[in-house]
């Protein structure tokens, strides 16, 4: 997983944010590019995708799983052959993600807020 600087736009690995509390930064951590002080956002959680196009893709994705979950619940249909047909057509967005936006299928970044 990455953080996205609110200051400086910066990402990095979670790994490289730096606990600034023996500095007396008792919130949050501090941007290994900037030094500013930043916090994540668990409440709110935001997404930062590397293109437009990567970020249509998950809503796709994700849109395409709901819709295909709720059509299960509501039809009745819940033998393992419906399960397969509807999980066998995540797999060509399974594919097509691990080859087009790779970054963000497997280290996604979340965006990051000023610690006040
Ligand atoms: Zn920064």
């Amino acid at each position: 997983m990455n953080y996205q600087c609110c200051y400086c736009k910066e990402e990095f690995p979670a790994i490289e944010a730096i606990d600034g509390y023996q500095e007396g930064y008792k919130v949050g951590f501090l941007c290994p590019k900037c030094g500013k002080n930043i916090q994540d956002n668990p409440m709110n959680e935001e997404w930062v995708f590397s293109s437009n196009s990567s970020k249509i893709f998950f809503v796709i994705f994700v849109g395409y799983f709901l819709l295909a979950w709720i059509f299960l619940e509501v039809s009745g249909l819940n033998t393992w052959v419906d399960y397969a047909a509807v999980l066998g057509g995540v797999i060509p967005f399974l594919i097509y993600g691990h080859i087009k936006y790779p970054k963000d299928m497997y280290s996604p970044t979340i965006g990051t807020k000023p610690v006040k």
